[in-house]
């Protein structure tokens, strides 16, 4: 219980402070219009003033000039109070004044500056350098709050949950924000963090600070405790400290709508704070509007009540601000009559109790014998004695031994008065229903509290509702078009499959038409053998006639050769025959036997001479026809020839460009089956998130079988794909071997090609060649021919030349047989040998050989070609196994890859948990301030920064460690 103890009468102490003008002002041409005859007194109007009125004059108990320092604002208006509310005493500092005449500026100045601080960083530091130097016995707890009043509704700035806090009275009709946040605190640095919290909480809570504090009511309230441990006796002091609203009136600001109406809540508040202040100046103390506004509410105690308070009046000096400025000074002159009653907030010790109650005994039966004095003289009064006047009581006397019991003594007496009776208990039903009334306005206000704070968490969780549906709504819409784009994609990569499947087929074609002109190769080919063998068989056949008429040609050289011999001979033996007679014959005969034989030896020649000349002729014109057909015969092979080898070039470059489509064909294939699989991939993906997205648009609230659904889902998923990647493997297997097969075949059927075509000209040069032998032949055998011919000519004429001879050796006998018995044979010389066709035939075998040299160097070249393309295939392979290779480690990196993804699904949604359950518990936390720790302070303890100490600490710890 407190009570109050040795109350005094003060009025409110009214300080005035005057800001220099600012910037804007001067250069708006305002003009410094208030003037200060003294230290105490200011004056407002007269010449320069808007108002036009006479000049004037107002008396505070102080007027600080614009050029005072912070530090002097202090000294003068908040300094004495520290003292007081250590004591056990109420404070209040309030500060009132229009928008921007420098309320904040003197409350809370700069923070942290140590010129330019205001009155609460100084007051808190103040406090605890009082406490750090009091008695050691004694222990303090400081807590303080810090809310706003804002359109009659309290803000907690330290809770930012409790928006509509409700006015409560205690049980000594104190009183107080109740459920107002009250945080303990043991050093400055303590309350300056709380201050700082409380700030930026409002801040964050409006859009624009300036206009939101011109409209709202700060409030920082400070609650010291102390108790003496060795008396026990306990004091309680609060210091509220007030930043008002602005005081401007609402025409001025121009507002409208629910500014305005936001405004004349305020000025509201305001005016009830003027009402309450009127009332109280006039001494009207039986009904003071308190409860027109919570403002007006929480300062009860400090308009007319247990505390020593002191209002800051800020006005400007500039003459647009005149008029506000002249109201501003009227509410604080009407401020300053205000009394209030003042007396130390002590909870009382049992004995304390008891000396009082004997006291009180001893007065009230003090009061007794009065009365008993009184009734007596009035029964002689009303018996119709007369009393004496030293006989009769002195009341006054009586009264003034205790002015606190005068007026109920004074009331007890006049209830004892018949007629008053009555109305003194109607007053106090009448009272009684007051406190009623104002108990269920009370109730009701925790009503209306409770429900703001219902709607404020059910708007919170609408808003939260509403962005959930919004992300949804997004979600939904993002996850339709990737199945948009992942339908379209399927249906391309459908189109592309078409494609790559009709070039497969396109290349099946293209094939089997290359194995179709193969196998007519192949035909031809065949059929160029058995030409080749027939060919073959003719020249056999043709080299053994060649061979039996060469042989027969030998021999008829040979005999023809002996039968010149023998003819020479026969010559020879005729000619020494007829020379070793010649004397014989001249004699038998004469000149003219021997001019005849002569003659006919002529003859011979000539005849033998023309038979050649015709044959060489003849042979000359034959080898040059020879020769040209050989050369036409030559160009068109040669011709034939290029052809073929056009043909070969031509089927070359179509196999490589055959096979180098198909080489695209299959790179084409193995993207558009990796393309098949990925979009696979993402339309079973697209597919699972419509289902999943359907299945959460239908089941909001249920996300865990959400969850679950989508787990069954992806093991469906990846059972499917595991499924699909199988049958695609197989596929690409078995389309690799095909592939290799149809390189397999491919490259026999080019071998076998090129093999042919080599075959080919050999057996076209062979052909050649033995036509060219064949060509031969038939000239050496028309040479034949002709030299039978010539032989034929020649027997003819060795027939002739027989006969003449016969005739002659007739002749030549019967000269003979006239002369000698001698027979005489007759021979005749044939000397012809083939030199010219024997230079033929060595030509020819030169140029056979020239072609069989070629042909060598062809075969070889062939060989040559054959190695490098085995060389080459060992490569080609290996470049095959390389691909295999990598298309199997690109399977195996999509398999850690996707392993990897689930993985870290997985660890995401662990951390989304984890990041959900701290912000739980964070909300939880910060709702937990209800349990407060108290921190007790004991004078002695030197300033030390704010660690927070559980324990509370103990000042009188600190000073036996010191003296230690
Ligand atoms: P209010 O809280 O009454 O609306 P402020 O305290 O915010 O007004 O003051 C408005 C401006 O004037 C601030 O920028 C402040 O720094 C300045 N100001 C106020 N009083 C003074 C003063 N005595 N000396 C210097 N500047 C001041
Ligand atoms: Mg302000």
């Amino acid at each position: 219980m407190i009570e109050p103890v040795a109350p005094s009468d003060e009025t409110i102490k009214v300080v005035c402070r005057v800001r220099p003008l600012n910037s804007s002002e001067e250069k708006a041409g305002s003009k410094f219009v208030l003037k200060f005859p003294s230290d105490e007194t200011i004056s407002c109007g007269g010449l320069g003033s808007e108002s036009r009125g006479p000049a004037k004059v107002f008396a505070f108990d102080r007027v600080l000039k614009p050029n005072v320092s912070q530090e002097y604002v202090y000294t003068v208006a908040a300094k004495p109070i520290v003292a007081d509310v250590l004591s056990g005493y109420n404070g209040t500092i309030f500060a009132y004044g229009q928008t921007s005449s420098g309320k904040t500026h003197t409350m809370e100045g700069v923070m942290g500056n140590d010129d330019l601080q205001g009155i609460i960083p100084r007051i808190v530091q103040d406090i605890f350098n009082f406490i750090y130097g009091m008695d050691e016995n004694l222990e303090f707890h400081i807590k303080v709050s810090y809310f706003e009043i804002y359109m009659d509704k309290i803000r907690d700035l330290l809770d930012v949950t409790k928006t509509n806090l409700s006015v409560h009275e205690d049980k000594n009709k104190v009183t107080f924000v109740k459920g107002a946040t009250e945080r303990f605190v043991s050093s400055p640095e303590e309350v300056m963090e709380t201050i700082d919290e409380g700030k930026s909480n409002r801040h964050v809570a409006v859009t624009n600070m300036n206009e939101h504090s011109s409209r709202s009511h700060s409030v920082f309230l400070i609650n010291v405790k102390q108790e003496n441990t060795a008396t026990q006796k306990k004091l309680s002091g609060k210091l509220y400290l007030v930043d008002l609203a602005g005081s401007e009136k609402v025409s001025k600001t121009g507002a409208e709508g629910a500014v305005l109406d936001e405004a004349k809540n305020i000025n509201k508040s305001l005016s009830a704070l003027g009402n309450v202040i009127s009332a109280l100046a006039e001494g009207n103390k039986s009904h003071v509007p308190y409860r027109d506004s919570k403002l007006t509410r929480i300062l009860q105690e400090s308009l007319g009540g247990n505390a020593r308070t002191t209002m800051i009046i800020c006005c400007s000096p500039a003459s647009y601000n005149d008029s506000e400025t002249k109201s501003t000074l009227l509410f604080g002159q009407r401020a300053k009559t205000i009394k209030n009653v003042v007396c130390v907030n002590e909870e009382l010790t049992a004995e304390e109790w008891k000396r009082r109650y004997e006291r009180e005994k001893e007065k009230n039966s003090k009061l007794k014998t009065v009365i008993e004095n009184l009734q007596a003289e009035l029964a002689a009064w009303r018996s119709g004695q007369s009393v004496p006047e030293n006989e009769q009581v002195d009341v006054k006397k009586a009264g003034t031994e205790d002015s606190m019991t005068a007026t109920p003594s004074t009331s007890m007496i006049g209830s004892m008065t018949g007629s008053i009776v009555i109305s003194e208990a109607d007053k106090a039903s009448f009272e009684a229903d007051k406190m009623k009334l104002y108990q269920l306005l009370d109730d009701k206000d925790d009503e209306i509290n409770e429900q703001c704070q219902l709607i404020e968490k059910i708007q919170q969780q609408l808003l939260e509702q509403e962005e959930l549906i919004a992300q949804e709504r997004r979600e939904k819409e993002s996850l339709q078009a990737d199945s948009a784009t992942l339908s379209q994609e399927y249906d391309s990569a459908k189109d592309e499959v078409k494609e790559v499947l009709q070039a497969l087929e396109e290349l099946a074609m293209n094939y089997d038409q290359k194995s179709q002109e193969v196998e007519a190769k192949n035909n031809e080919y065949d059929q160029l053998n058995d030409e080749l063998s027939q060919k073959i068989n003719l020249l056999n056949s043709l080299q053994s006639e060649l061979d039996t008429t060469k042989d027969s040609s030998l021999h008829q050289r040979k005999r023809i050769t002996d039968m010149m011999m023998s003819l020479l001979r026969d010559l020879s033996d005729i000619g020494t025959i007829v020379g070793g007679n010649s004397a014989e014959t001249k004699m038998v005969t004469g000149n003219s036997d021997k001019i005849e034989e002569e003659f006919t030896v002529a003859r011979l020649y000539i005849s033998k001479m023309k038979s050649e000349v015709k044959t060489l002729v003849m042979r000359a014109q034959a080898l040059e026809s020879t020769q040209a057909d050989v050369n036409s015969k030559l160009s068109t092979a040669e011709k034939e020839l290029d052809e073929c080898r056009l043909v070969i070039q031509q089927h070359e470059a179509k196999m490589k460009s055959l096979q180098e489509t198909i080489q695209d064909v299959d790179a084409k294939k193995r993207q558009l089956e990796e393309n098949m699989d990925m979009l696979n991939e993402r339309v079973v993906a697209a597919a699972a998130a419509e289902q999943v997205h359907v299945s959460a648009k239908e089941e909001l609230q249920t996300s865990m079988d959400m969850k679950q659904a989508l787990e069954a889902q992806m093991e469906v998923h990846r059972e499917q794909h595991s499924k699909q990647l199988s049958s695609l493997r197989d596929e690409i297997a078995t389309k690799q071997g095909l592939v290799d097969q149809l390189k397999d075949t491919n490259q026999k059927l080019t071998l076998a090609l090129e093999k042919l075509q080599s075959d080919y000209d050999k057996l076209k040069q062979e052909e050649s060649d033995k036509s060219s032998r064949l060509a031969e032949l038939s000239l050496q055998r028309d040479r034949r021919e002709q030299g039978r011919q010539d032989l034929m000519g020649l027997e003819e004429t060795v027939a002739k030349e027989l006969q003449t001879l016969h005739n002659l050796k007739k002749l030549f006998v019967q000269d003979l047989q006239n002369r000698v018995r001698k027979t005489s044979k007759k021979g005749e010389e044939d000397d012809e040998e083939d030199v010219g066709g024997s230079a033929a035939q060595k030509q020819k075998i030169s140029f056979l050989e020239n072609n069989l040299e070629q042909l060598t160097k062809v075969h070889k070249q062939l060989v040559r070609d054959n190695a490098d393309l085995r060389c080459e295939l060992p490569k080609l392979e290996k470049r095959l196994r390389a691909t295999m290779d990598r298309v199997k480690a690109l399977e195996t990196a999509l398999k850690d890859a996707k392993e990897g993804a689930m993985r870290d699904r997985k660890r995401y949604q662990h951390e989304v948990d984890r990041i959900k359950e701290a912000v739980r518990q964070k909300n939880l936390a910060r709702r937990g301030h209800a349990a407060q720790i108290a921190k007790p302070i004991r004078p002695g303890q030197h300033p030390q920064p704010s660690g927070n100490t559980p324990q509370g600490i103990r000042g009188g710890g600190v000073v036996v460690a010191a003296r230690a």
